[in-house]
């Protein structure tokens, strides 16, 4: 079951990455939504993140982190950037993420 906040539905559900094709397990808590090893994630919400109304499909890149509001670990979002059609959407970061390439970015 899906959980709807005021602009945030919390998905958690095992998936394969299409950009290493690592198998993805459920965070367990809050909102599982792109790969902790490469970071990728895939343009599927449109509106809000959770909302899965987007029809673009497209891989989603790592392309920055930043100090976010939101509960993200460290006080982190990771902003993924669309390869597909340039939309960009804050997610935010999990504490096993690999996300050390990004601060060293920084
Ligand atoms: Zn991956
Ligand atoms: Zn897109």
């Amino acid at each position: 079951m899906s959980q709807i906040r005021k602009n945030f539905i919390a998905r958690d559900e095992e998936f394969t990455c299409e950009k290493c094709g690592g198998n993805v397990t459920p965070l367990g808590r809050g909102c599982r939504n792109h790969c902790p090893t490469c970071l990728y994630s895939k343009h599927v919400d449109h509106e809000v993140p959770g909302d899965r109304a987007s029809q673009c499909g497209g891989l989603m890149k790592p392309v920055r982190l930043e100090k976010g509001s939101r509960k993200g670990y460290l006080g982190f979002d990771v902003v993924h950037y669309c390869k597909k059609c340039g939309k960009e959407i804050k997610n935010m970061l999990a504490e096993d993420d690999d996300f050390e390439e990004l601060i060293n970015r920084q």
